[in-house]
C-alpha cells in the first residue's frame, strides 16, 4: 500500500488530499520496500504517462520486456525530457529532497538500500530473524509490484480495455489481485488522477478502498473519483496503438503540483496552470 497508495496515487497522481503525516506514513511504506526517492519515482512515473508507449516512455514494453522490467533502473540519469524539478509538489520538501540525493540515481538507491537494510537489522536486533526475514521478502516482492506492472500491463495480448486509450494499457486481473488494485491499468490510463481505478463490480481495488476509509474516519479531506460513464468504452480487442502515425507534444512544465492536465482530470476548477509547451517530432517506431 505504501508503494500504491503512497508513491503512485497519492505522490505521483495527487489524486487525494491528506495532512502531512499521513503522506509520510504511506510513503515510508513504499521507502523502505526499496522503492527509491520519491521524487524519483513520481517524475519517472509522470513521464510514463506523458509519453505513454512512445520512444520518450522511460519504460515501454515496446522497446524491450527487459528495458520495461527492470532495465530501465540501470540508465542511471533521467534522460532529457524528463526534468524532476517539475515535480514542485514534491521539491519543496526537504525530506524527499534529501533522499533524491541531487539527482544521482546511484547514490540515491544505494541510501535507500542502505536505511532498508538497517530498518531490518533493528527488526532482527528487536524481533529475531522470522521478522527480519519476512520484512526483507516482503520488501523485495513490493520492489517487484510497480517493476511488473510496467510490463504486463502494457502488454495487449494478456488483458482487455475498458476504454480507448491511445496506448498499450490493459486490465490485468491477476496483476491486480497482486498489487492492491494497480492492475486496472487500462482503467488508470483512461482516468490517471482518479483514486478509484477498479470501476467494474468485479474489478475489485483494496487501494481505493483505503482512501475511501480513509476519507471516512477524517483522514481523507477530498478526492478525485472518475466517472467512468464520462468516456468512450473500448470497441475493439486490445492491439498495438498506432503510436507511430502519432507526433507526441512534449510537456515538461505541468501544474503547481507537477501533474498534467490529463493527469489532473477532474480536480476542482480554478488550480492555477501554467503551461510551456515544447513540440517535438518523434520519429517513427522502430
Ligand atoms: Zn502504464
Ligand atoms: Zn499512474
Amino acid at each position: 500500500m505504501g508503494v500504491t497508495v503512497g508513491y503512485h496515487r497519492l505522490l505521483s497522481h495527487r489524486s487525494f488530499r491528506c495532512p502531512k503525516f499521513v503522506e509520510y506514513f504511506w510513503v515510508l511504506g513504499g521507502y523502505l520496500a526499496f522503492e527509491g526517492s520519491p521524487i524519483w519515482w513520481a517524475s519517472i512515473h509522470r513521464a510514463h504517462h506523458r509519453y505513454t508507449d512512445t520512444p520518450l516512455d522511460p519504460h515501454s514494453p515496446r522497446e524491450s520486456w527487459f528495458a520495461s522490467y527492470i532495465g530501465w533502473t540501470t540508465k542511471g540519469k533521467y534522460a532529457d525530457h524528463i526534468r524532476p524539478q517539475d515535480a514542485k509538489d514534491l521539491c519543496k520538501d526537504p525530506i524527499y529532497q534529501f533522499l533524491e540525493q541531487g539527482g544521482s540515481w546511484e547514490k540515491a538507491h544505494l541510501l535507500c538500500a542502505a536505511i532498508g537494510t538497517v530498518f531490518r537489522l533493528g527488526l532482527l536486533a528487536c524481533f529475531g530473524w522470522p521478522i527480519a526475514l519476512g520484512c526483507t521478502a516482503a520488501g523485495l516482492f513490493c520492489l517487484n509490484v510497480p517493476l511488473m506492472l510496467n510490463l504486463f500491463c502494457h502488454i495487449p495480448k494478456l488483458g482487455y480495455k475498458n476504454f480507448e486509450t491511445k496506448d498499450d494499457s490493459v486490465n490485468v486481473w491477476w496483476v491486480a489481485a497482486l498489487t492492491m488494485g494497480e492492475g486496472w491499468h487500462n482503467n488508470h490510463h483512461a482516468f490517471p488522477g482518479s483514486a478509484r481505478s477498479g470501476f467494474k463490480r468485479n474489478e475489485i481495488d483494496p487501494s481505493w478502498e483505503t482512501i475511501k476509509l480513509m476519507k471516512k474516519v477524517g483522514l481523507v479531506s477530498w478526492f478525485n473519483e472518475a466517472n467512468p460513464d464520462s468516456k468512450a468504452p473500448a470497441k475493439v480487442k486490445p492491439t498495438l496503438a498506432p503510436v507511430a502515425a502519432r507526433t507526441l507534444t512534449a510537456v515538461p512544465s505541468t501544474h503547481e503540483d507537477g501533474t498534467t492536465k490529463e493527469q489532473s482530470e477532474a480536480k476542482p476548477r480554478g488550480r492555477k496552470i501554467r503551461q510551456r509547451k515544447v513540440r517535438e517530432a518523434v520519429g517513427a517506431r522502430r
